[in-house]
């Protein structure tokens, strides 16, 4: 079946009586060229797992089915689940979990599904929890070895931004500490079904598996980050004495610490810079 083909997708569609839902980011891919090389390019191969998340009518699903040993795809809406039986009869290694990825349980999906294997994460992801995603894919401590997913260009330019500059923000770090990224290839929006307002890239990061801190100290870390950067135009000081109760004069002494001034920003800090900043505040509080 090709679900490329704008009749068929249509034909499909109407058949089951789908209609697309905005609020849940579903905007299928209808450009041939694309499933195959994110397949290709994002570790789908023999030996693999693949866990795939949000399968709209199963465009990429079949890509990744083509190439990898199994495919273990969390889709939250129900109504595409006869769309999905209908679409991806031929394969056996395909099995559908019809929950919201940010609940399900992928550490269990893992070990069940994938003895053996090496595990890889592909998707298109829906736009509007793209960083949430991502981020508790990285938290999450999983066996992954890479992450490949088509998202908004302005995402992907955040999450290939250099650490200590404008364009970073709280994703930029999380990426950076668990790994490296870099940005395959770009996708308009005419590749997609309905067609969305902004231009798409597909990144990948890869996952070195190795933590740079202690669990308790990484969670510190990630708190600093993200309360800088969700008060981001504020100075550190102020945002992490609103946000987590810290006094200023301890994070003046930490920022000291790694040669900054009071008035410093977070989107200032280098990856090194912002480690040591953090370790170092996490002592001070806790004397
Ligand atoms: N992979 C398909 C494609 O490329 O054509 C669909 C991609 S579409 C951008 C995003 C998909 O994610 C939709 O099928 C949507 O229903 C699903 N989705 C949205 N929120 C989700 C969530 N929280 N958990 C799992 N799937 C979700």
């Amino acid at each position: 079946m090709n679900l490329t083909n704008i009749g068929t997708v249509k034909d499909i569609l109407s058949r089951h009586g789908f209609s697309f839902s905005k609020g849940l980011g579903q905007n299928f891919i209808i450009n041939p060229d694309i499933c195959p090389k994110i397949a290709e390019m994002g570790n789908a191969a023999e030996g693999y797992g693949v866990i795939e998340i949000g399968t709209g009518i199963g465009v990429l699903t079949a890509e990744l089915a083509k190439r990898a040993d199994k495919v273990c795809a969390v889709e939250i809406d129900s109504r595409l689940l006869p769309v999905l039986a209908e679409t991806l009869e031929e394969f056996d290694n395909v099995k559908i979990f019809n929950e919201d990825v940010m609940k399900c349980d992928l550490s269990k999906i893992i070990r069940e599904e994938f003895s053996g294997l090496r595990t890889a994460v592909c998707a298109n992801l829906p736009y509007y929890i793209t960083s949430p995603i991502i981020m508790m894919l990285l938290e999450s401590r999983l066996p992954i070895d890479s992450i490949t997913v088509m998202v908004q260009k302005e995402a992907a330019q955040r999450l290939c931004a250099k650490v200590g500059s404008r364009e970073s923000g709280a994703i930029t770090v999380g990426v950076n500490y668990y790994g490296t990224v870099k940005t395959l290839f770009q996708v308009s929006r005419g590749s997609f079904m309905p067609s969305p307002n902004v231009d798409s890239a597909v990144i990948r990061i890869d996952l070195h598996g190795e933590h740079r801190l202690p669990e308790e100290d990484e969670k510190f870390f990630f708190r600093v980050v993200k309360s800088g950067f969700s008060q981001r135009r504020k100075t550190i000081s102020n945002a992490l004495s609103s946000l987590m109760g810290i006094s200023k004069e301890d994070v003046y002494t930490a920022l000291e610490n790694v040669g900054m001034p009071k008035t410093a920003r977070i989107e200032q800090l280098d990856m090194e810079q912002l480690i040591k900043f953090s370790t170092e505040l996490k002592a001070i509080v806790e004397k």
